[in-house]
């Protein structure tokens, strides 16, 4: 869960908060207290708090819970739904007819708006529950000490005197004062909008400080880079720094995604075009001498039937609908837009460790001694190495995933040596952690009264950084690259007695990691994860490439790339990266599939290459390192798991089962929600055009008006809804070359596909409808309903031939599953038409004639022929594809 987007956060609150004062009281006080005294203040100490204290804590300071928005209530967002151009315009129209005499016609219009405002309102209730119940999918955990122990808890319960653990990756879950730390550094960017990380410690500030200066305190939503801490929480939920910037920001809008932003652009210009018409139409009611108040009272109600003003919540319903789907999929879409994007997803580029391999990390061998051995001797320089120079928490091991430091533990806890004894004797004086950037971990140790640095690394790398002869070096290279074919995971550890020198502080420390002496090799295996041959396989097939971006030494990269199917010919190196200038790498970006021993600025620098060239990327990544790619690339994926924090706060889209299989389905549901989308717009436009064309030819032949206002509010506002949604949210019916390939992304909402349907089949249902016009003309009420019914039937049963480019039938044979909701839809459809014909009070209300047998077949009849004369045309088709696919 993000507490908000960093944009969000404008620059004006940034500079405030670099110079400013908590409104909170205790705030600024807590950072000039000792940790004891901050401790004492709350009752709490290291073992945390008990049970009792976080019941009474929670109940004084309340839950750890940031209200994004105030919750607005039913009737709001009801008197909402009026709030809107076309509403307001119908309102005046009622009143209007009402002046003219008819009351029933106020009526009527008055119900179609309430109707259909709520069916507005129950739909952003709907949105808004399924949006929160994701949100508590992917909300997060944190590790807090209580009764002693360390136990994970979900952010919101975390409570004032909590001593919270954190690690590297780890979002800050609410306000705290540093009571222990080791080499920590925070990026508090989202508050302070400065990128650059932030040092922070557990000394006492002894004077005034501003928010922005406080190294003791950590806030909320600012995130773990590098190092750990334990803090005390003193603030909780809106009284954190953070809740209190939400409470500033409740009026921020949900940004509009690109397709919801074109359809808004399309209908604008739908809408000019039609109410270019609609003054037409006026003026030459005007002309045929029909009342001002009627010619303008029809105006207005063409104007509304023929823009599709359901368009943009149909849209936002069916991508909606689509989120929900895709999170039993097991794939969280955490930003709206991201569902259209991955429809343009053609590159995925992926992590190694955690996303194609398991990340469950097992020492296999080691190399000491000119020679390769199954176990190692613990009292050794090497083996102390590995216990001292190791991050991993002895009593904390995970087991979802091994990293590597916890992989060479958990061998060496095999041989029942006392590490935290080991650990005690031996004090840790300096240390530089692991990161992705150095590709290896620096520690200062006390051994037998000496100062030992420990380097341990990415074999390469410390072994560019041994002293030893030629012969010697060229002869552990060749064991390393041998070893790296068969996939290890090689490190190498060195070290060098540094009791005569002067080291001062961690940062000096950097400069003594040179010349060192060679201890050995580990050979570590990462097992591939189940189902990614498969998964890769699938993604390439439907064509998106799938690119390797690993840490990992080149040989350990591309013997797993052959095993799992991505193309290893062709590979680059970080080293080699570097020596490239962007145009040289714009020329290999499309052949190499395996990029190595990269930094994660490379990860950027190679998604937005591949971007230049025209590529929508999708970034597959867990770690910290990977979360400014995740960020650059067009989606980000994280992995719900397994990943840090961090890098699931930077990713637009969640894998909870850490499954990449799972993207493609995501990238395949993107691209049929694109293609459905379209096919709604196909449904509701040829229907208004038919509409529109009626009216036209009616008004240009001098014939009488062939609808009544409120059969034209009928038809748009409450027929037409429920296919365009069943339409939307389609399974089947698109063609292999829509599911198989990734869309354009240039190409519009309007292909010239649909375009030109839209226009003929909205003619063919006119054509249809005029028949039944002219069989009825005798008498222009009958008429009138005779049209009414036609076109609702039409426009009912045209809902079908939407659904793709086969026919039913084709669709039947292929062993697609009928879409009940459409289904529903017509059958509700045609009830409410048969009401309307046949309950007299109903007939008043609605403007419709008694009409004979004969008519209603009629009617009916006409209303059936443009539904059946496409599937006609599409069954042609598929036959005409069938034999285009035999001659191949
Ligand atoms: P990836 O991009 O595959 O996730 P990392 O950035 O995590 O890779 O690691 C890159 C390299 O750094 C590894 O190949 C390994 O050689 C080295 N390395 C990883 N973890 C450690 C560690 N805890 N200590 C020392 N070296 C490490
Ligand atoms: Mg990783």
């Amino acid at each position: 869960m993000k507490d908000f987007n960093k944009k969000q956060i404008n620059n004006k609150f940034n500079i405030e908060f670099n110079n400013k004062y908590s409104n909170n009281k205790l705030a600024n006080r807590i950072y000039k207290m000792t940790c004891d005294e901050s401790l004492k203040y709350f009752n709490s100490s290291l073992e945390g708090l008990n049970d009792k204290q976080v019941n009474t804590n929670q109940n004084k300071y309340g839950k750890n819970i940031i209200e994004e928005k105030r919750r607005k209530t039913v009737l709001e967002v009801f008197i909402e739904q009026y709030l809107n151009i076309l509403v307001i315009l119908l309102i005046l129209a009622s009143i209007l007819s009402y002046f003219t005499g008819g009351v029933e016609n106020t009526i009527v219009i008055i119900v179609v708006i309430t109707l259909n405002a709520i069916l507005g309102t129950i739909e952003y209730f709907k949105a808004e529950k399924s949006l929160k119940s994701l949100k508590k999918m992917s909300s997060l955990y944190i590790s807090v000490i209580r009764n002693n122990k360390k136990t994970k808890i979900n952010f919101d319960d975390v409570v004032v005197g909590d001593i919270v653990c954190l690690k590297s990756g780890d979002i800050i879950p609410a306000d705290m004062r540093i009571i222990t730390f080791n080499s920590l550094e925070v990026d508090e960017s989202m508050l302070t909008g400065e990128s650059a990380l932030v040092e922070k410690n557990n000394s006492v500030l002894s004077s005034e400080t501003s928010l922005g200066e406080r190294k003791n305190i950590l806030f909320r939503g600012t995130k773990v880079i590098s190092g750990n801490a334990t803090g005390i929480v003193y603030s909780v939920g809106m009284n954190t720094e953070i809740g209190n910037i939400a409470k500033m920001m409740q009026s921020v809008k949900r940004k509009k995604s690109p397709l919801e932003k074109s359809i808004d652009k399309f209908s604008k210009e739908l809408a000019i075009l039609i109410l270019t018409i609609c003054i037409l139409v006026f003026i030459m009611g005007i002309y045929q001498n029909i009342s001002t108040m009627d010619s303008l009272m029809f105006a207005i109600s063409l104007a509304v039937a023929a823009i599709p003003e359901a368009l943009q919540t149909i849209v936002t319903i069916v991508l909606a609908i689509s989120t929900e789907k895709l999170a039993r999929e097991k794939a969280i879409v955490k930003d709206i837009k991201a569902i259209e994007t991955l429809g343009c997803v053609d590159v995925i580029c992926s992590d190694k460790t955690g996303t194609l391999t398991s990340n469950k990390m097992s020492v296999e061998k080691f190399y000491y001694q000119d020679r390769i051995y199954n176990n190692i001797d613990i009292n050794s320089i090497f083996g102390k190495g590995l216990i001292l120079c190791n991050d991993s928490d002895i009593n904390n091991l995970n087991n979802n995933s091994i990293n590597t430091d916890e992989a060479i533990i958990r061998y060496i806890q095999k041989t029942n040596v006392d590490i935290v004894n080991i650990r005690q004797k031996h004090q840790r004086l300096f240390e530089i952690p692991f990161s992705s950037i150095n590709k290896m971990a620096v520690t200062v140790n006390l051994v037998d009264r000496k100062k030992i640095m420990f380097v341990k690394g990415g074999s390469d790398k410390v072994l560019g950084l041994c002293e030893m002869s030629f012969t010697n070096k060229e002869n552990i290279k060749k064991i390393i690259n041998e070893n790296s074919l068969l996939g290890y995971r090689i490190l190498a550890l060195g070290c060098k007695d540094l009791t005569n020198t002067n080291i001062t502080s961690n940062k000096t420390l950097l400069k003594h990691v040179n010349n060192l002496k060679f201890l050995g090799l580990i050979f570590l295996a990462d097992p591939i994860k189940e189902g990614v041959v498969e998964s890769i396989k699938l993604c390439q097939d439907y064509h998106t490439r799938v690119i390797m971006i690993t840490g990992d030494h080149a040989l350990t990269a591309t013997s797993i790339g052959s095993k799992i199917g991505i193309p290893s010919k062709n590979y680059l190196t970080g080293p080699e990266l570097e020596k490239m200038t962007d145009e040289e790498l714009l020329n290999k970006v499309e052949e190499v599939s395996i990029y190595a021993r990269v930094s994660p600025s490379d990860k950027i620098r190679i998604v937005s290459l591949l971007q230049k060239k025209g590529h929508k990327v999708a970034f597959i990544g867990d770690g910290v390192n990977d979360s400014p790619a995740l960020k650059k690339a067009d989606v980000g994926v994280s992995m719900g798991i397994n990943g840090t924090d961090v890098s699931k706060d930077a990713s637009d889209v969640i894998l909870m089962d850490d499954n990449i299989g799972t993207i493609n389905n995501a990238i395949i549901r993107g691209r049929k929600v694109y293609q459905n989308i379209q096919n709604t717009i196909l449904f509701l436009i040829a229907g208004n055009i038919a509409g529109i064309f009626m009216v036209l030819y009616t008004t240009f032949l001098n014939l009488p008006i062939p609808f009544a206002p409120v059969h034209l509010l009928f038809i748009n506002l409450i027929n037409d809804s429920l296919p365009a949604i069943a339409i939307g949210i389609e399974e089947n019916g698109l063609s292999n070359r829509e599911i198989y390939y990734p869309r354009n992304k240039d190409n519009g909402l309007l292909s010239k596909r649909v375009t030109k349907r839209i226009i003929l089949e909205g003619l063919l249902i006119a054509i249809c409808t005029i028949i039944s016009y002219y069989i009825g003309l005798d008498d222009i009420y009958k008429a009138r309903t005779m049209v009414f019914v036609t076109i609702t039937v039409a426009r009912l049963f045209y809902s079908f031939n939407c659904m793709g480019r086969f026919s039913l039938l084709y669709q039947r044979k292929q062993g697609y599953k009928i879409n009940k909701t459409l289904i529903f839809s017509l059958i509700f459809g045609l009830v409410l038409i048969n009401a309307l014909l046949f309950i007299p009070s109903l007939r008043t209300l609605f403007d419709i004639s008694l009409l004979t047998d004969k008519e209603i077949l009629l009617s009916y009849g006409l209303g059936l022929v443009p539904a059946i004369m496409i599937q006609m045309f599409l069954m042609m088709r598929d036959k005409n594809r069938k034999k285009r696919k035999k001659r191949k």
